[in-house]
């Protein structure tokens, strides 16, 4: 009985071999083995990770050539047969291989590249005698010590009876804690004997006492110390009477730095009810709906997730809360803890390797029921999903830009259905293609429009920076703003200054022959960082000392020129020295929890100005801001992306939406240089719609998404020739396979053109329907993997680009 052959995923790059591979499944291991299991497996010259995606009992490999599994590593799958299938979708959807596919659903602990760090491990303690006793004294062995004793089928027997539990380790950043907890016993009678067996101990009869009003429970010992006051002599005392016992417990690495207050659900405005009954509607008609939930900035959207989760809860499913990056985790972290507690656990990137796992151990075995985090937690290990929420849905965060390219949209929209359970997607400015989907009724829409305590919305003023310049304020500071934060550090109120970060930063530059010191392997110039003296390109990471004299012309006049976040700090002290000023971007961010500092910080009025990048546009929400400054809103506009105007009015208008959250009105100076132009102006009145038919006439118009689909393929080689050439050949191929409906437009060079060395050229495809599309991509990477790849051509293909 059982199954004789493996169907096995390898992780082998190189070979790009993308299809399951049989193996001989062990005999030992017949009955117990599973599909989504790791294992090793010799592949060519060496063993190889693999996953086993099916089971079976006829192979076309002939009985002398198929070679065994030369290891197991997990006696519990760690991959669902939901995970399998989605593996398979993702696979077809993004194009890329099922090995990325799978090791994406995994904690990194668990992936290749760690494997050996995670190692099974079994408890004994509660084993059976018979068994113990094989293994001398020890708590833990190695389960492979079972296998080689030949005791697999027991320990299979043994996890489902409950008698053992089986653990991945991670053994690294102090891993899993085992501590010792006290368990109470749950029976009022044994605790009755024991408080008359202790008629003469005074403090043993107080802890049992106590005891009787903790039925059950388990508290670690010091926990009891301090809540009882009884010593460990006591307790000792306690336990001998049979009231207790010592436990062995896990504790998870914390990744939470601190506690918080439990609060309670808010009675909902109107709108929120609106919006929630329809959602709890959905629910209970398991209809899979996705919702659009279209809501301005403070209107409240984060409170209608909290109940809708809370009923996901009350029905016993779990739910998934995807917020767009790191910085914005912790407090949405804190909102959740604060009315879920122990039930939420938290993903993202700022977690260390151990603490990730120990986040979806969590989460695999049952221990929370909420999930709050970023991108990849969209594949959180739940089994009975009854809600998934993602926030802020238009940031491009979502998408992930290496294999497999996924958006986090899709995944969510595949498990609901796979759930049968909704989706929503919040925003205050959806992305343009899911409000088209939500005006056609693939999605259904929810709108906030009032603010939920029905606070104005931000008065926004634009301030013209060529008309500063005419009248003499060479400043990086407007009139308007100036005086504006004035007010705020005469009334005591917050601010936020808001730097567009992208192609602002400080660059060195040569004043006699113009030289912009550049990145040797980017075409990028290099950002000028103060604290370490040192020029740094934020592609490649290359960094060098800042020269004295140009490289170019030998001139001393080279110093650095443009407004990184440090150059206006500096500018605000000299205008403001009494300002306090908190920065957050990448340069104060590094270390871990650097965000929860700052904000914390901010929170508790440590300062006035909360100065910072794209980390601080969206999320915050304190009572005292009531000033936002927008440095330069024009950056973002500028750059060559079909979306650029779409970003710069959503940018803008999260900003904005910092400002006049609570009782005190919101003001927001933006400044720019093209006051006129349609994102700008729009954003000003806060209102979505206008901008949105706006921008869907320009879309149309020019034959972008949401009107036509769009794919990107790009190809690079170190030597320029080599990739204009490759680059042409992709063209050509697909204008010679695809219908003539499809417009290929290329091959061009990439907006940045050299990247790490590499010369950069792309193809971009536009297309409306094209049922060939996915087969004729497939096709160009079989070649590309098959021969390209040895001409030293990398190339990508992306269905879904976010930039362009
Ligand atoms: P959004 O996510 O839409 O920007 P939030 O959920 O952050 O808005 O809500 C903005 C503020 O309004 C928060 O301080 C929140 O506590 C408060 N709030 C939300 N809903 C209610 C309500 N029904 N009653 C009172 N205050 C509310
Ligand atoms: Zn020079
Ligand atoms: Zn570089």
């Amino acid at each position: 009985m059982g199954f004789s052959v493996a169907e096995v995923i390898v992780d082998v790059a190189t070979y790009h071999v993308d299809r399951p591979f049989d193996y001989a499944v062990p005999q030992e291991w017949r009955e117990i083995i599973e599909a989504g299991c790791r294992v090793k497996v010799p592949f060519g010259p060496r063993n190889v990770l693999g996953f086993i995606v099916g089971l079976k009992n006829e192979t076309e490999v002939p009985p002398n050539k198929i070679k065994p599994i030369a290891q197991i590593l997990d006696i519990e799958p760690v991959l669902t047969e939901e995970m399998l299938k989605m593996a398979k979708w993702l696979k077809n959807e993004t194009i890329c291989y099922e090995i990325d596919a799978l090791q994406v659903m995994l904690p990194s602990a668990l992936r290749a590249k760690y494997e050996k760090i995670a190692v099974l491990q079994v408890e004994l303690a509660k084993l059976p005698q018979e068994v113990q006793t094989l293994f001398g004294k020890r708590q833990k062995a190695n389960f492979k010590e079972f296998e080689k004793a030949e005791l697999l089928p027991v320990l299979k027997e043994l996890i489902a009876s409950g008698c053992v539990t089986i653990e991945n380790i991670v053994k690294q950043q102090g891993s899993v804690k085992e501590v010792r907890m006290v368990e109470i016993t749950s029976d009022m009678q044994v605790l009755e004997k024991a408080l008359e067996s202790a008629s003469r101990a005074a403090k043993q009869r107080q802890l049992i006492i106590w005891m009787q009003a903790h039925l059950g429970e388990i508290i670690a010992p010091h926990h009891l110390y301090e809540e009882t006051g009884a010593t460990a002599t006591v307790l000792q005392g306690v336990i001998e009477k049979g009231a207790a016992r010592f436990v062995q417990e896990e504790v998870y690495r914390d990744p939470f730095t601190k506690g918080v207050t439990r609060t309670q659900s808010l009675q909902l405005t109107q709108e929120q009810n609106v919006a929630l009954q329809a959602i709890s509607k959905s629910m209970d008609a398991a209809d899979a709906t996705t919702f659009l939930l279209r809501g301005v900035t403070g209107s409240g959207k984060t409170e209608v997730y909290l109940q809708a989760i809370q009923k996901v809860l009350d029905e016993g499913k779990e739910a998934i809360m995807l917020v767009p990056e790191i910085s914005l985790t912790p407090q949405m972290t804190e909102r959740f803890r604060s009315r879920f507690g122990e039930l939420v656990a938290v993903m993202h990137s700022g977690l260390s390797v151990g603490e990730k796992y120990d986040e979806w151990r969590k989460i695999q075995q049952g221990k929370v029921s909420v999930v709050v985090g970023a991108r990849s937690a969209i594949f959180a290990p739940f089994t009975n999903i009854g809600l998934i929420i993602l926030d802020e849905e238009h940031e491009s965060t979502y998408k992930q830009e290496d294999s497999p390219r996924y958006h986090a949209r899709d995944v969510a929209i595949w498990r609901s259905q796979f759930y049968q359970c909704p989706v929503i997607l919040g925003s205050a400015t959806p992305a343009l293609e899911s409000f088209a989907r939500a005006k056609k009724g693939v999605y259904t829409l929810l709108s906030l429009k009032q603010r939920a305590m029905n606070q104005a919305m931000p008065t926004v003023y634009v301030a013209d920076m060529r008309e500063e310049l005419q009248n003499g304020n060479r400043s990086m500071f407007s009139e308007q703003l100036i005086e504006g934060i004035r007010l705020r550090l005469e009334r005591r109120e917050q601010m936020v200054l808001f730097l567009n970060r992208r192609g602002y930063s400080s660059f060195v530059l040569c004043r006699d022959c113009g030289t912009v010191v550049q990145c040797p392997n980017c075409d990028i110039s290099l950002t000028y960082h103060r604290t370490q003296e040192k020029l740094k390109c934020h592609y490649c990471g290359y960094e060098e000392h800042v020269p004295q004299i140009c490289p170019q012309c030998q001139s001393e006049h080279i110093r650095y020129f443009g407004t990184g976040t440090q150059k206006v700090e500096e500018e605000i002290y000299k205008l403001f020295p009494e300002a306090r000023v908190l920065r957050m971007d990448v340069d104060t961010t590094k270390h871990k929890g650097a965000h929860e500092e700052i904000l914390q910080a901010f929170g508790e009025g440590r300062a006035d100005i909360l100065l910072g990048t794209q980390m601080i546009a969206k999320g915050l929400d304190f009572p005292n801001i009531t000033l936002v400054g927008v440095l330069s809103a024009d950056t973002s506009l500028h750059l060559p992306d079909y979306r650029a105007a779409e970003r710069t009015f959503q940018l803008l208008t999260q900003v904005s939406g910092r400002a006049g959250r609570h009782d005190k009105p919101g003001e927001v100076v933006i400044q720019t240089y093209t006051p006129e132009h349609y994102a700008i102006e729009l954003s000003k009145m806060q209102d979505y719609e206008p901008f949105y038919e706006r921008e869907m006439f320009l879309r149309r118009r020019s034959g972008y998404p949401p009107y036509y689909y769009v794919a990107l393929v790009q190809v690079s080689h170190e030597d320029v020739m080599m990739a204009a050439e490759y680059a042409g050949r992709a063209a050509d191929w697909l204008r010679a396979n695809l219908s003539e409906k499809v417009a290929i437009i290329g091959p061009t060079t990439a907006s940045i053109s050299r990247l790490q060395n590499r010369y950069r050229y792309q193809c971009l495809i536009k297309y409306k329907i094209e049922p060939n599309l996915i087969p004729v991509l497939q096709r160009l990477l079989a070649m590309y993997r098959a021969d390209w790849i040895k001409q030293g051509i990398l190339m990508t293909v992306d269905l879904d680009p976010s930039t362009i």
